[in-house]
Formats: structure tokens, sequence, C-alpha cells
């Protein structure tokens, strides 16, 4: 195991000061980076992997990855997932990065195999048309069953297990997925193997670079236990750029809709919530300020604000060169 004492080099959202050092057992597990920067402890344990520790946030300060550490092994995550319900999560037709990749697939994918990572129940694929040959990695033991009565190809239950695939594709998707590997490169190489001459691997995940997220940092909502990497502009390029993908289309969105009042009233609770973070550690001005709205309130909240409908996922489309 590596352990690398590195300076901190900025002010981070824990209010480290510049002479503060941080110490970093973890490695990048993308790039493996030994300059990885601790963020902070994570706060948040709710979801459906059940951690035996708590974990803290990494930055690699190399390729921008974020990363959670320590985590579940891989055997304790298939074991999980292997478990998860059909009734777990819900998907409507109307989901966005759904929307969005049938708008590729009808611009710039005519015919041809398309692969869905982590398929679930295949209602993504179910809503491609027939003369698509459709393909499905899924752990999930019931939402496997579901998505091969539907007539989806099931390749492998887990990206682990696939090894060896003969057939290539001209579309691989993987929506809200990329979040839970805990290897996301090592995923991306194998998986940019399997692509046809100009392929396309086609994702959504949360924006590290989104301002909401980039001001809450370790206390974002985004902190379930099932996700593990958290991504943004910088890694995508480090990863296109390792593997011979070109990035051909970026588009920000949310999974809830709202309206623009309502997303700016959610930024402005984040912002008085950060304010009042940074102020804490100046005395005099932080019992002046904690007595003055908004920030009388900020400090009754019981957790921190989320800011769900701000656009802080991303598609990405890259393209195989
Ligand atoms: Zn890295």
């Amino acid at each position: 195991m590596v352990i690398a004492i590195l300076p901190v080099t900025n002010i981070n959202a824990l209010g480290a000061s510049r002479r503060d050092t941080v110490v970093t057992p973890h490695p990048c597990p993308a790039c493996e980076n030994t300059k990885t920067l601790c963020l902070g402890k994570l706060k948040e344990n709710k979801g459906i992997i059940t951690l035996k520790k708590d974990s803290s946030l990494f930055k690699c300060q190399n390729c921008g990855l974020l990363f959670r550490r320590p985590y579940a092994s891989p055997k304790e995550l298939y074991e999980a997932y292997s478990k998860v319900s059909i009734t777990n999560w819900q998907y409507s037709q109307k989901r966005k990065d759904f929307l969005l990749t049938l708008k590729l697939v009808e611009r710039l994918v005519p015919f041809g195999n398309v692969l869905d990572v982590g398929c679930f129940c295949g209602d993504l694929l179910g809503m491609l048309p027939s003369r698509y040959k459709k393909y499905g990695i899924e752990p999930s033991d019931s939402a496997r069953r579901l998505a091969e009565e539907k007539g989806i190809i099931i390749i492998a239950r887990s990206l682990e297990e696939l090894d060896g695939e003969e057939i290539k594709f001209d579309l691989i998707v993987l929506l809200d997925v990329v979040e839970h590997l805990l290897f996301p490169f090592h995923a991306m190489q194998k998986l940019s193997s399997l692509l046809n001459r100009g392929g396309l691997i086609a994702l959504s995940t949360g924006n590290t670079d989104a301002l909401p997220w980039r001001l809450m940092r370790t206390d974002y909502w985004y902190y379930f236990t099932e996700h593990v990497s958290f991504f943004n502009l910088k890694w995508f390029k480090w990863m296109a750029s390792q593997l011979d993908l070109r990035i051909v289309m970026l588009e920000k969105f949310s999974h809830f809709e709202g309206s623009i009042l309502e997303r700016w009233r959610q930024l402005s609770q984040c912002l008085a919530f950060w304010s009042a973070k940074k102020c804490r550690k100046y005395g005099l001005l932080y019992r002046l300020l904690s007595v003055t709205y908004p920030f009388s309130k900020v400090k009754k909240w019981p957790e921190a604000p989320t800011t769900r409908l701000w656009r802080d996922h991303v598609f990405v489309v890259m393209k195989s060169e």
C-alpha cells in the first residue's frame, strides 16, 4: 500500500489551511497516481450498500477523479447488487438520459448491436426499435430475468465477468452506472475494446463540476453508499485521450423537474449553508452572522440542503477513432 504525505495546495471545503498536510493511503483507482488529496469524511450513509467503516472523499490531482475510500470489496458489491429488487429503482420513459440516448440513436446509430451495461429490467433497450440487436449486462437476478423475458441477450452479470467477448458493438450505454464502479477506467478500457470502428459509448452520471457540488463538496446530496466514483470534464477528457476516444457530445441535465425559481431557491440555500460553514472559523463574525437572517435559519437545518433541480448530471458521448 502506498502512503503519500502531501501538502494541501488550496483551501478545501472543510477549511483546511495551506499549511496542513494530508495523508493519502489511497492511490487513484483510475490513473494510479499517488498524489491524491483527502477532501474529508463523507457523512451521508444512506443507500443500498452497507459500509462497515466510515469513508472519506479523495481527489486525484492528475486525472480529476473523485473517489470514496475505504469501500466494500468487489465480492461484497456483487452480492449486494445481485439481490437488488426490481422495485428498487423505478424508471420513467421520460427520464432525461433515456430521451438523450434515444435521440442519439436516431441521429447516429441507424442499426447494429447495442449493449446496455446495468440494463436492469431492460427498460431502455425495450424502447429501441426491433431492428437493433439488444444486449445487456445486469447483476440483479430478478431484473435480469425480466430483461431476458423482453428478448434482451444477457452477456454477463457484471463487467468483471465479461471476458473474451467476441461480439462488437455499435453503441454501448451506461446510464447512472459508472459512479457505482470501483475501477471506472478499467471498465471503460474493457468496454472501448468492444466497440466497432466508429462505435459510440454514451454514459450519464453526476458532474462534480456543477456549482452547488463544488460549494457543498462532502455535504453534497449525491453520496449514497452505492456511489463510489465521481466524475467531471477533466476526467472524461483524460479518459478519452487514454483510450483513443473522441468526446462528440456533452450535455448537462437534472433528473428532476422544477421551475427556474425553485432551482435558484435551492442554490441560494446552498450558498447560505456554504457561507455559514466558511465563517464558522471566524468566531465573532460567525456569532454575528448566526443571529442574522438567513444564517439564523441555516444553523437550525437538520442536514445540508439539496439542489436536485440543478443540472448536476452530465450525458457524455464518446466515439471510437
Ligand atoms: Zn487519477
